[in-house]
Parts: structure tokens; C-alpha cells; sequence
């Protein structure tokens, strides 16, 4: 397993020779150290993604997409390889690992068909004197960070269309999943992909490597997985430049479940939402809006079914939720629902850390939440399901709405009506009608308000990693 530094196509040690201890969270035990980059080094990884550029961009679309299918190829070979990695440094669980897989090999796929389908525009202007020619180019270098929750997909989710567009890249993976990324490097380095074209950085000093690339004016993209937080810090970094962002940040989504619902299908959809992950993902459901009416059977329910959750090493083959990332994210939903217990939330199930190694809290189901408990406007990112009682549709959207983030929804009702009405009205940049699960690599995925800048998957996502040129002429 590769766990050096990826530049030009080399494999190579931090030029300080200092490393990052990598652990699993499932035992709290150290599993490998990778390279801790320096300044000097991101200098070599873009000088590597420079080199490459022009000859990247001038690879014909058909060459690039083979690369990208070969790549998708070589993911699926090494599925179950890939699925135990993420699962040993992220600790989720191995289903939700291999699931990770699919849908992360799904992105080169999905972009080795988007490279040949790159088209243009031609029209005559309005005043019949010129033709307006639109031409669209790879943007150039981008730099590419990531979080540890989807250490495959959210990398291959930006290397995908990058490549397909043409453009060279630098990836800077989570410090607490790197080595997944390291796997992928040496995959597309074996499905054809030309030194230099893709490079990858480790580093204990993220802001200050970041600082210093995006203040080199090759860097002319900016793609960004993770808190909203971080974004905001890196979109005023950006601003010297005037660097082109995509920021895909963070979450609260809401689920809201009305009394005409197929309550099976809503329980399956809430366990989707909220466990996929073990509740560490942007999309997790982080409130559970129910209609007076179904409340105490859908709580009972999820209740029974979060309880029935088998807890334990994400790379054991039973398990069906594993720990938490660290000690920290542990630390932040223990106090989120000591929070919401403090100001009179119900403990259905759970509520506690499990006494064992390993960052573990048990699968939690809190009825009678109030409105001011802290966990309804922060993202729990954790196994914890809050559920707060609803009237009326137009309350169910004013809480759904009630909120400074705005990636996803997940709406229940058998009326499609209300459904398509409710849908129109939330303010989210993905709804799931009567369903668990949006993410999909042929659909745009993306947030509005602080959630986010910008589309990934479907040709949205191409065009983030391209500029469209305007060439004005007449014959
Ligand atoms: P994070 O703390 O924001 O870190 C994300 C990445 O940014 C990591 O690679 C991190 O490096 C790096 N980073 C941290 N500080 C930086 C700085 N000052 N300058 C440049 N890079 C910096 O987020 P996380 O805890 O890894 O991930 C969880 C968050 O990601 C949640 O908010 C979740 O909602 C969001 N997320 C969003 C989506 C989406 O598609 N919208 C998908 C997945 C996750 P280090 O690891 O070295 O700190």
C-alpha cells in the first residue's frame, strides 16, 4: 500500500522527513504514518500539475475517457481492498464502505462518458452582424481538498471531471484518511494517467499549504469538501486571487414525515438517512420533523430499529455501525444530547457512549426535542436521530427552512401534490421525495445558502473544471 507523497508520478517522502501518525478508530490504534508536506513540496506538486497541463488539456477527449473507464475498471477489481481500507482509517462500517466504493468508482465512469461530450454553442447575435462562437476549456491546475467522511468518493467525485475537462490536479486528502487516497493516486497511475496529471499532498499544516498554492496564480480552481467554516476561510484565501470556487459544505437536514406517509417507507428512509455513514455525512437527516398524528408510532419504530443496530469494528463483517472518527467528533454529539436531555429531550434509545476502545456512541432516538437545543441548528454528525412534532404543512416548511444551511431535504407523504409543493418550497438544493438517498454521480449534487457553491456529478460538475470561451465572428 502506497503512503508517500504523489508527485510527477513519484512516490516521495516529505522533504522535512516528518510523518502523521494515522489511526483506527475502531481500536484507537495506530495503523500507519504518511508524510507531512511542506512548502517546498506543494512547490514540486504544482510545478508536477504544470508540467502536465498543456499536454493534458490536448490528450483528445476519447484517450481521456478510456483513462477515466480503465480507472473505474481498476476500482471495481479492488473493491473489497478499497472497502477494507476506508473502513480501517475511517471506521465506518464495511457495508457502508463497499457502498462507498461503488458509488466512488461510478464517478469515473460516469466522467469517462461526460470527457466526449464536451459541446460548444454557436448563434447568431441579436443584431445579425456576428456569430457567437462558445467554446468550453479546461479551466486549469485545481487544487482539490477533501474531508475523511467518503475518503474515495469525495476524491473521485472532483478527480473525475477534472480529468474529463482536461485539467491537472492537486489533491489534499483529510489528514485522517489519507491513505485511501494514496490508493486511488496509484490506480489511475496504473489505468494510464500521465505523471503529473494527478498529485497528491499530505499535511499536518492544511491552511498554510493551501495558502501558499492558492497564491501561486497557476492555481486557477478551487474544489472544496468540508465545513462550512473552512470554506469561509478559504473563499476570503481565494478572493486574493480571484481563484474559481465549487464549495460543497456542510448540512442540517431536515425529514419531514406527514400523516398521510407509508410509515414503513418513511422508517426505512430515516434509518437510510441518518445511518448511512453511521450519521457522519453531510446529507445525514439531523432533524426529524413528524406530523402530530404519526409521531409515537414512527418514533417507536425508529426507536426499535436504531436499538437493533449491531455497534462495533467497522471491518468486522456483521457490523452494522461503527465508530465515530475521533476522539473530538465522540466528545461533540456526547454534549449534543446531554444538551437536548438538559432541556427536556427524551432518551428512546441511546444517549450514551459505549464503555469500550474505540470512538463508539450508541445509535440514539431523542423524542420531545425543544426548540432551542442545540443539536436542531448544528450538524450532529453522529448516530442521533432528534424528533420534534408538527402540525400544519406551512410549519413543517418554516422549520425545514429554519436554518442557515441548505444541501438537502427528505419530504414523506403519499400526496405527490403536497410532495412536488413542499419541494419547490424548501430551500435546499436536493430533495429526496419518499426516499432515503439522493447522492448520485449523474445528478447534481449541491447545497444553497451556507451550504454551499456550485454542482458535483452530472455535467454540472464538468463544467465547474471548465471556462466557457466566447468567440465572436463573422462569415
Ligand atoms: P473540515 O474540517 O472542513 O476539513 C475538510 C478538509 O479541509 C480536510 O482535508 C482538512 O484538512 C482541510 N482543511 C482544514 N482546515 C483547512 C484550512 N484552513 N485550509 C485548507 N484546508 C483546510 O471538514 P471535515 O471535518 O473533514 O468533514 C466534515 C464536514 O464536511 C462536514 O461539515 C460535512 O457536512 C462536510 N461535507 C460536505 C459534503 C458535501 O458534499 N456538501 C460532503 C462531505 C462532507 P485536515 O484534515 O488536515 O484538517
Amino acid at each position: 500500500m502506497p503512503n508517500e507523497l504523489f508527485i510527477g508520478g513519484k512516490w516521495l517522502p516529505s522533504t522535512s522527513g516528518n510523518r502523521i501518525d494515522v489511526f483506527d478508530p475502531s481500536m484507537e490504534k495506530l495503523i500507519a504514518t504518511v508524510p507531512d508536506a511542506t512548502l517546498e513540496d506543494a512547490a514540486a506538486a504544482l510545478d508536477a500539475a504544470h508540467a502536465a497541463a498543456a499536454s493534458w488539456a490536448a490528450t483528445p477527449p476519447r484517450k481521456r475517457s478510456d483513462i477515466l473507464r480503465r480507472a473505474y475498471e481498476l476500482m471495481l477489481r479492488d473493491a473489497e481492498a478499497i472497502a477494507v481500507l476506508i473502513s480501517r482509517e475511517n471506521g465506518k462500517a464495511l457495508a457502508d464502505a463497499r457502498g462507498e466504493v461503488a458509488y466512488a468508482a461510478e464517478f469515473f465512469r460516469w466522467y469517462a462518458e461526460e470527457a466526449v461530450r464536451i459541446n460548444g454553442e454557436i448563434s447568431v447575435a441579436p443584431s445579425g452582424q456576428a456569430r457567437t462562437l462558445v467554446q468550453y476549456q479546461p479551466i486549469g491546475i485545481a487544487l482539490l481538498i477533501t474531508p475523511w467522511n467518503f475518503p474515495a468518493a469525495m476524491a473521485t467525485r472532483k478527480i473525475g471531471p477534472a480529468l474529463a475537462a482536461g485539467c491537472t490536479c492537486v489533491l489534499k486528502p483529510a489528514t485522517e484518511t489519507p491513505l485511501t487516497a494514496f490508493l486511488i493516486a496509484q490506480l489511475l497511475a496504473e489505468a494510464g494517467v500521465p505523471d503529473g496529471v494527478v498529485n497528491v499532498l499530505t499535511t499536518s499544516t492544511a491552511g498554510k499549504l493551501t495558502n501558499a498554492m492558492l497564491d501561486d496564480p497557476r492555481v486557477r480552481k478551487l474544489s472544496f469538501t468540508g465545513s462550512t467554516e473552512v470554506g469561509r476561510v478559504l473563499l476570503r484565501k481565494a478572493a486574493d486571487s480571484i481563484v474559481h470556487c465549487s464549495m460543497e459544505l456542510g448540512g442540517n437536514a431536515p425529514f419531514v414525515v406527514f400523516e398521510d406517509a407509508d410509515l414503513d417507507a418513511a422508517v426505512d428512509g430515516a434509518m437510510i438517512a441518518k445511518m448511512r455513514n453511521g450519521g457522519e455525512a453531510c446529507t445525514a437527516a439531523n432533524r426529524l420533523y413528524v406530523h402530530r398524528n404519526v409521531i409515537g408510532e414512527f418514533s417507536a419504530r425508529l426507536a426499535q430499529r436504531m436499538s437493533a443496530l449491531v455497534v462495533g469494528d467497522g471491518a468486522h463483517a456483521t457490523t452494522q455501525c461503527g465508530p465515530l472518527v475521533n476522539r473530538a467528533s465522540l466528545n461533540k454529539v456526547a454534549a449534543l444530547v446531554d444538551d437536548a436531555r438538559e432541556k427536556g429531550a427524551r432518551v428512546l434509545t441511546g444517549g450514551a457512549r459505549l464503555d469500550r476502545a474505540g470512538y463508539f456512541y450508541a445509535p440514539t432516538v431523542l423524542a420531545d426535542v425543544p426548540a432551542n437545543a442545540a443539536l436542531l441548528c448544528e450538524e450532529i454528525f453522529g448516530p442521533v436521530a432528534p424528533i420534534v412534532a408538527f402540525d400544519r404543512e406551512d410549519e413543517a416548511v418554516r422549520l425545514a427552512n429554519d436554518t442557515e444551511y441548505g444541501l438537502v431535504a427528505y419530504v414523506y407523504t403519499r400526496d405527490l401534490a403536497r410532495g412536488l409543493r413542499v419541494s419547490e418550497r424548501i430551500e435546499s438544493g436536493m430533495i429526496a421525495l419518499n426516499r432515503g438517498l439522493v447522492s448520485d454521480p449523474a445528478a447534481p449534487f449541491g447545497g444553497v445558502k451556507q451550504s454551499g457553491l456550485g454542482r458535483e456529478g452530472a455535467h454540472h460538475g464538468l463544467l465547474e473544471f471548465m471556462e466557457a470561451k466566447y468567440i465572436s465572428t463573422n462569415w
